[in-house]
């Protein structure tokens, strides 16, 4: 799967080593079992490509340093690539600096967000990330709204783990479902989880159709207005406070993707003792796990676990709907990779 992607990044200009930094975060993104961030985005990714709004081989700029403040602009390279050169360069700072407060504005798709807080965790450092996201239609409605007036805003919050502990990683949309489940869901002919969708009237509907025919319906805030809250504050720090833009309609859109992201990157050995932090962190999680599930099939988890339990779920195979694996194809073949060599390497 790798290859087939690689294949497809480097038929869209992308030089070997983007490429597979690139197949790499969208197979690990299926592998965890973010289907919606997984190699299923290389259609849309094409469609940038060909409207001029996705520019491969950036590198990302440094556009304001502070000592603890830094600025980064992505010049609209692939989210993947810029979005880890800014992390990695955050991740340096804060070695000296204990704490760094930092952004990346104008990044084509940042993919699964995950990504950037374990690439915090694997430094033994801890983070918070608000990201908007803008440049396309709007997707989600606000609290009480009855359409779309900004998109599904993710969040993330990562913790470094022990020897006995994996890392803890909060890593969410904060619309009830991310856009991308509506687009799997209706490849899959599936329905949508209830409350996740309104049709063009505002009404609750089950059908995920309602966001990719006319007239358009919109995705809900999870949490009602306390999800609807931190996706303002999406907007307000990953847009507005990276100097990108946010959701209002001056901005115009260009029918592409555009990630802002903000994080505060910080050393929680400043804060306490690592042999400390490791107990308590390891006490909580197995205190809260002591709790009797509900249903005995499907036990107490903390945020990160899912995905790592889908790494090993998937490590065999990754499935793909047919629908999906044909506009990738086809995506493919726009590009000039021969159907034939996509279909050998996914056998
Ligand atoms: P999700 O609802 O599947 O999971 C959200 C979080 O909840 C995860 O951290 C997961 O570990 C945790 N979790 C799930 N079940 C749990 C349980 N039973 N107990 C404890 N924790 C649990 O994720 P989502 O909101 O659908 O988002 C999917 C992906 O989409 C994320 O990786 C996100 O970064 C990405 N996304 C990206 C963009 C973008 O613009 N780049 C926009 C939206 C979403």
């Amino acid at each position: 799967m790798r290859e087939a992607a690689s294949l497809i990044l480097a038929a869209g200009g992308s030089e070997p080593e983007e490429a597979r930094i690139v197949a790499d975060h969208l197979v690990l993104a299926n592998l965890s079992g973010h289907d919606s961030h997984g190699i299923g985005m290389l259609p849309a990714y094409e469609r940038s490509l060909s409207n001029g709004t996705l520019h491969p081989n950036r590198t990302v700029e440094l556009v304001r340093d502070d000592g603890a403040i830094m600025m980064f602009d992505g010049g609209m390279g692939y989210g993947q690539v810029v979005g880890r050169e800014a992390t990695a360069a955050t991740i340096e700072r804060c070695r000296s600096t204990g704490v760094v407060l930092a952004s990346v504005r104008y990044c084509h798709h940042l993919g699964r967000i995950g990504t950037y807080g374990e690439q915090v965790a694997d430094a033994d450092l801890a983070s918070i990330h608000f990201v908007n996201v803008v440049g396309h239609q709007a997707l989600v409605a606000p609290y009480r709204g009855t359409d779309a007036r900004y998109s599904t805003n993710p969040m993330c919050l990562a913790l470094p783990g022990s020897d006995t502990q994996p890392p803890v990683l909060l890593d969410m949309a904060t619309s009830r479902i991310a856009h991308g489940k509506a687009r799997v869901a209706h490849n899959k002919g599936e329905e949508a989880p209830a409350g996740a969708l309104i049709d063009h009237r505002g009404r609750q509907t089950l059908d995920p159709g309602v966001l990719f025919n006319q007239p358009v319906g919109a995705l809900t805030s999870f949490g009602d207005h306390k999800g609807y809250g931190l996706a303002i504050f999406c907007e307000l720090f990953g847009g507005m406070m990276s100097g990108g833009r946010t959701a209002q309609p001056e901005h115009g859109m260009e029918g592409s993707i555009i990630n802002n992201m903000f994080m505060v990157v910080f050393d929680p050995e400043r804060l306490i003792e690592r042999s400390a932090m490791d107990h308590e962190l390891a006490a909580l999680v197995a205190h809260v796990k002591a709790s009797p599930a509900a249903d005995a099939d499907e036990p107490v988890l903390v945020p990160g676990d899912p995905e790592r339990a889908m790494r090993l779920e998937r490590a065999e195979a990754i499935p793909v709907d047919t629908e999906s694996w044909n506009q990738i194809v086809a995506a493919g073949e726009r590009l000039g990779v021969a159907p034939a060599e996509l279909e050998a390497l996914a056998a």
